[in-house]
């Protein structure tokens, strides 16, 4: 099989045999004319079912995550809300990763509860404490490693043994490490999921979810076959513009990849040696505790750096008073982001044992150059260090 760029460029990316156009078109169409009732010209009849360009992108996705096929939904949700319906039944119970999307946790504890779906969060680096967790009508598990926002490491293959003893299907989000750092269905996961908003997509510019699925049989059929009609007939397809702007961005997935992969070592390593802050979040570093299994894992350590300042009001001023590291939710493109995970990506987890820090910053390291962006990190660290030292003597008079 060609390597990992060549099948980015190439995979499902045909040229127009009528006009040679180097570009695929956009097949901005709803319907596809029959030539006869049900006589179809190219397998196409009706968007929701099957469109070109939507059908090319999956293609490529589901050849660098090398899966058996891929499906492509209007949003990173949408597709896991596709995958959860298409494989579970009322009464069925889910292992979920503690440190996770807060998005993933609402979908399954707040619309997929109504159905009778259970679950049952576990700390994703403890093996032990997912085995413990499993119930006779555990059906799924889902992992998300590297984690949000505290980017713990699991053992993709241990989890994968653990489902298949239990006769339950592995799932993995794969959205922070991407197909480029770490194929999770080489390490026995049944079904990939991902945010294609964010690396894959990789310009800020696009919503977008996937689903790619191993050769597997549950409950009488294929993996492809329950996904490919939950498609079919939920309807929460990507639309051919979105479809198209998800596979112009994952042509550069590599090369932005190995650019944010680099900044964020430097970024990583400069914040860990900073006075100013408390403890840095990275695999990359040699003292995170899934440095190893992540080296072991992923091509690379990715682009996401979490940190804890002194305090609250420390991680506040830092999110807000950067320039480049512009304060919003969202990864993954071409800018750099910083993120205030407690109130913003992670709101709906305050109050539940499983909200985040509030001291705790999650940046997003972009292309820029890496200069540029640790004196940005700088300036963030001396607005933090006095609104820190404001709050202390605001507490003290
Ligand atoms: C953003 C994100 C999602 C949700 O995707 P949307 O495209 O926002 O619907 C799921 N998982 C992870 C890890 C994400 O970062």
């Amino acid at each position: 099989m060609s390597g990992f760029n060549t099948l980015a460029v190439h995979a499902g990316q045909s040229k127009d045999p009528h006009t040679g156009a180097v570009i695929p078109p956009i097949y901005q169409t709803s319907t596809f004319i029959q030539d006869g009732i049900n006589v179809l010209r190219a397998g196409h009849e009706y968007s929701r079912g099957s469109n070109p360009t939507r059908n090319g992108f999956e293609e490529q996705l589901a050849a660098l995550e090398h899966g058996a096929a891929g499906y492509s939904f209007a949003s990173g949700i949408a597709a896991e809300d596709a995958l959860l319906r298409a494989v579970l039944q009322p009464g069925d119970h889910i292992v979920l990763g503690a440190d996770g999307y807060g998005g993933t946790n609402r979908l399954i504890s707040q619309l997929h509860s109504k159905w009778g779906i259970t679950s049952s969060a576990v700390d994703i680096t403890n093996l032990d404490a997912v085995r413990t967790a499993l119930r006779p009508n555990t059906a799924l598990l889902w992992l998300e490693t590297p984690s949000n926002p505290l980017l713990g490491i699991a053992d993709v293959a241990g989890w994968a043994a653990l489902a298949r003893e239990a006769g339950a299907l592995l799932v993995v989000d794969n959205t922070f490490a991407t197909p480029y750092l770490q194929r999770p269905l080489e390490f026995g996961a049944h079904a990939v999921v991902h945010s294609t908003t964010k690396y894959i997509g990789g310009h800020s510019d696009v919503l977008g979810g996937a689903v790619i699925v191993a050769d597997h049989e549950h409950r009488g059929q294929s993996l492809a076959q329950a996904v490919s009609f939950q498609q079919f007939a939920g309807g929460a397809v990507s639309g051919p513009q979105d479809s198209y702007l998800a596979a112009r961005g994952l042509k550069t997935l590599g090369l932005r990849m190995a650019r944010h992969c680099a900044s964020a070592n430097t970024i990583a390593h400069w914040l860990d040696s900073h006075e100013d802050v408390a403890r840095v979040y990275y695999p990359g570093l040699e003292s995170h505790p899934g440095h190893e299994l992540a080296a072991r894992q992923q091509r690379d350590f990715g682009g996401i750096v979490s940190l804890q300042l002194a305090d609250e009001a420390a991680a506040r001023a830092f999110a807000e008073s950067m320039h480049y590291f512009q304060l919003s939710v969202s990864l993954g493109g071409v800018e750099s982001l910083v993120c205030y995970p407690r109130e913003m990506t992670h709101a709906s987890l305050i109050g539940t044992p499983l909200e985040v820090p509030a001291n705790l910053v999650r940046l997003s390291v972009g292309i820029e150059e890496v200069e540029d962006l640790l004196g940005d990190l700088e300036r963030g660290l001396s607005a933090a260090a006095r609104a820190s030292q404001g709050q202390r003597v605001a507490v003290h008079a």
